[in-house]
C-alpha cells in the first residue's frame, strides 16, 4: 500500500498534488510519501514481532537521501552501508555509530579506519583478506572491531543476474566450504571480535525459496561454529525482499518473510539483524516528469517523449525493469507507446509498446516504484544535472535535495592554463 492516489481524478502524493510539485520545484523530480516510509517501516518490524532479538538496519545504498534516513532513524532502524560515503550520510542524519552495520566487498583501509573511528557498531567482513587488513588497523588504534563473516550459501536468488549476491561465482561473502576455517583464523586475530554471521543473495527476490534455502545452510554453520567453540551471538540475515513493480503483482509479504525467519532461525538463540531497503523505499517514491513531446512513428507506436531519462532512473536501461507509468491527471483514454527519455541512446527506453493513459505534450506522469535504486543511481550523463527530491508529508512537502544543474556540476572542472 501506498500513498501515491488520485483525489478529484489527480494523481496525489499524500495530501499534495502532484501537479502542484510539478509547478513548484519543476520536473523531473523524485517524489517521497514519508506515510508509506514509516508504515513500511512498521510493517516489516510487525512482521518480525516473534522473533525475540532483533535489529533492522535500512539498507542505505536503496536510498541514501538525508531526510529520508531521518524517518527511518525516527522508526528505530539503523544503517546497512556499504561505503564511507554511506556511513558519513547516515550519521549526518542522525543514526548512531552503534547501529550502523557497514558491509562491502571493497573497505578501503581508509574507509575502515574511518568507521572504526566512528564507532560503528559492526563491520560484515566479506572475505579472509579483508579481516585480516582490519584486524591490523583496530589493533594499531588498539581497538577491537566488532565483525561477523558473510558467507556465500552459493544458491541462486531467482533474480536478475546483476543484483543477484550468493552464487559461488558473485564477488560476495566467503565460499560456504571455507567458511568455518576462515572464521576460526580470524577470530584468532587480536584485532577482531568475531561475534557471527551473515548472509544477502541478492536483491527483489519473488520467492521465499532460496531464502529459506539460504538461512538453513546458516544455520548449519551456526552449530558448527558453535561445536568447535566459538561462540556465535548474531547473525545478520540481510535484505532482498522484493516489491510488487506492476500493478496487481504478488510478491511474497513481509508478514509470509517474517514467519518463514521464524521457523527456519527458531531455537538459533541469537540477535537476529535485517537489512531491507526496497521493501521499505521502492514504493514510497514516484519519479514525476512531463511530456515534452509525443512523436508520431507511421504505424508503428508513437515515442512518449519525457523529461526524465535513463541518467535519473537507471533501472530499465540497467536491468530492463519495469515501472508503471500513470498520468497525473488521466483522461480515461489510453494509448499504446514507447515511453524514451531524451537521452541520446537507445538505452534511455523506458518502457516498449506499453499501454498507457493517453498523454500528450505538457501532459505529467510518474513512474512508479521509483523510492529504491532511484536517485542514487543517478548520473548527469548527457550534462543533464542531478533531479531534485521531495518528502512530502500530509497536506505539505519539501525540497530534501536540490536540483544541481550542470553549471554547477562543471564548476568543479578546469581546464588547465597551458591549454591556452
Ligand atoms: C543491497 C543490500 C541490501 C538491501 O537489499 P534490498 O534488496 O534493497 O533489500 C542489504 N544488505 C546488503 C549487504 C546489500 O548489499
Amino acid at each position: 500500500m501506498d500513498h501515491f492516489q488520485p483525489q478529484n481524478g489527480e494523481l496525489h502524493a499524500e495530501d499534495v498534488a502532484l501537479v502542484r510539485i510539478a509547478d513548484e520545484v519543476g520536473t523531473p523530480v523524485y517524489v517521497y510519501s514519508r506515510a508509506t516510509l514509516e508504515r513500511h517501516a512498521r510493517v516489516f518490524r510487525e512482521a518480525l514481532a516473534s522473533i525475540p532479538s532483533k535489529r533492522i538496519a535500512f539498507a542505505v545504498k536503496a536510498n541514501p537521501n538525508l531526510a529520508v534516513l531521518r524517518v527511518l532513524g525516527r522508526q528505530g532502524y539503523g544503517a546497512d552501508v556499504v561505503s564511507g560515503g554511506e556511513m558519513k550520510r547516515a550519521l549526518a542524519a542522525g543514526i548512531a555509530a552503534r547501529d550502523i552495520v557497514f558491509s562491502g566487498v571493497g573497505k578501503s583501509a581508509r574507509e575502515m579506519a574511518e568507521a572504526l573511528d566512528a564507532g560503528v557498531g559492526q563491520f560484515n567482513i566479506e572475505s579472509e583478506e579483508e579481516g585480516i587488513e582490519l584486524a591490523r588497523i583496530a589493533d594499531g588504534k588498539g581497538m577491537r572491531a566488532v565483525c561477523t563473516l558473510r558467507v556465500n550459501p552459493d544458491i541462486d536468488a531467482g533474480t536478475h543476474e546483476k543484483i543477484s549476491t550468493g552464487k559461488a561465482d558473485n564477488k560476495f561473502g566467503v565460499p560456504f566450504d571455507l567458511a568455518v576455517g576462515i572464521y576460526a583464523r580470524l577470530a584468532a586475530l587480536p584485532g577482531l571480535q568475531m561475534r557471527g554471521l551473515a548472509v544477502h543473495i541478492g536483491s527483489q527476490l519473488a520467492d521465499l525459496r532460496p531464502l529459506e534455502l539460504a538461512f538453513e545452510k546458516v544455520g548449519a554453520l551456526l552449530s558448527m561454529l558453535r561445536a568447535a567453540g566459538y561462540p556465535v551471538t548474531h547473525v545478520d540475515l540481510g535484505g532482498g525482499l522484493g516489491v510488487p513493480y506492476k500493478a496487481g503483482e504478488e510478491l511474497p509479504s513481509p508478514a509470509e518473510y517474517g514467519e518463514m525467519v521464524a521457523r527456519i532461525t527458531h531455537g538459533w538463540d541469537v540477535e537476529l539483524m535485517f537489512e531491507p531497503g526496497r521493501v521499505i523505499a521502492g514504493n514510497a517514491g514516484v519519479l514525476l516528469t512531463r511530456v515534452i513531446r509525443v512523436k508520431r512513428n507511421g504505424n508503428r507506436p508513437p515515442f512518449v517523449v519525457v523529461d526524465a531519462a535513463m541518467n535519473d532512473l537507471a533501472r530499465p536501461a540497467l536491468y530492463g525493469a519495469w515501472h508503471d507509468f500513470d498520468a497525473v491527471r488521466p483522461t480515461g483514454e489510453r494509448m499504446t507507446a514507447h515511453i524514451v527519455g531524451p537521452i541520446c541512446e537507445t538505452g534511455d527506453t523506458f518502457a516498449r509498446d506499453r499501454e498507457c493513459d493517453a498523454l500528450v505534450a505538457g501532459d505529467l506522469a510518474v513512474f512508479r516504484t521509483a523510492g529504491a535504486y532511484g536517485a542514487t543511481m543517478a548520473s548527469s550523463y548527457n550534462s543533464r544535472g542531478f533531479v531534485p527530491e521531495v518528502l512530502v508529508d500530509g497536506d505539505k512537502y519539501a525540497v530534501v535535495a536540490d536540483r544541481i544543474p550542470p553549471e554547477e556540476i562543471y564548476a568543479a572542472e578546469r581546464v588547465p592554463e597551458w591549454l591556452g
